[in-house]
């Protein structure tokens, strides 16, 4: 996956309690755990200033949940990818 479809993804993972609220398979690209949205709970969802829910991972705390009605896939390489690119940028 080429950098732009990365920097393109970063949109889903906030403002995205609306698309979140659909059943659906969700990832965390913070610690790449893959859940179903199912196993979020209210509070995991966050308004923003201008009233768009954020979902903040339940597992790690950081808003870095993007899910699969994204269009983008949902998996171990494709949050690894991803993981890379915001959280490791210019390390390696
Ligand atoms: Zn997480």
């Amino acid at each position: 996956m080429d950098t732009h479809q990365l920097e393109n993804a970063h949109q889903y993972c906030f403002h995205n309690g609306n698309m979140l609220k659909e059943e659906q398979i969700c990832g965390c690209f913070y610690c790449q755990k893959i859940f179903l949205t199912s196993e979020l709970q209210p509070e995991d969802f966050r308004p923003e200033q201008d009233g768009n829910d954020t979902v903040w991972c339940p597992y790690c705390g950081i808003d870095s949940v993007i899910g699969e009605k994204s269009g983008y896939p949902i998996t171990a390489e494709w949050l690894a990818e991803m993981h890379r690119y915001w959280f490791s940028h210019g390390q390696e």
